[in-house]
């Protein structure tokens, strides 16, 4: 059985950009509205001869603010039981936002191994969000650009010990 690896985070940061990139495919529907992904989504991946089980998570397009950080905990949770990888996703040019450190806080309180990974990071304006992404306590971030594809040797190198 390959190892399974699920991609987790707050609505828009780019979790379906990833899946999708990662698949090769238009897979997981993505969209500029937060949390279009209605279902759980998964597929098998090969990154640079690493072969692994990828999760994508599913959005909360009916949630409003106030319910959303039950919902994403759970979503989260339903995600990462039988992950041997999470992803944690920020986006780094919005920077941490609460919803953020309510994830992270209750990835800390798993055992699940994370990598936290800085998204939309392609150009400067991601760069305070970056290292804002040091303040998780989840690790190194990896500055990363789903939509432009890089970071993807980060990821590797990240993901290679722990699978
Ligand atoms: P999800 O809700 O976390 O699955 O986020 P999506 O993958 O649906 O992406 C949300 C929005 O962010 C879409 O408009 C994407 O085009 C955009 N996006 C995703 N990755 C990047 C990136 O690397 N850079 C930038 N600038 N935008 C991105
Ligand atoms: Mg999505």
């Amino acid at each position: 059985m390959l190892p399974v690896v699920a991609i987790v985070g707050r609505p828009n940061v780019g979790k379906s950009t990833l899946f999708n990139r990662l698949m090769g495919k238009k897979l997981a529907l993505v969209d500029d509205q937060p949390g279009v992904t209605r279902d759980r989504r998964e597929g098998d991946v090969s990154l640079l001869g690493l072969d692994f089980r990828l999760v994508d998570t599913a959005g909360y397009e009916d949630e409003d603010e106030n319910t959303l950080p039950g919902r994403m905990r759970m979503q989260t949770q339903a995600a990462v039981d039988g992950a041997d990888v999470a992803l944690f996703m920020i986006d780094a040019r919005a920077g941490i936002t609460p919803l953020d450190e309510e994830i992270a806080r209750w990835l800390r309180g798993n055992d699940v191994p994370v990598v936290v990974m800085a998204n939309k990071a392609e150009g400067k304006a991601a760069d305070a969000g970056v290292m804002e992404a040091f303040g998780l306590g989840l690790g190194e971030p990896i500055p990363f650009s789903a939509e432009h594809g890089q970071g993807l040797s980060d990821l590797f190198q990240a993901l290679l010990p722990l699978l």
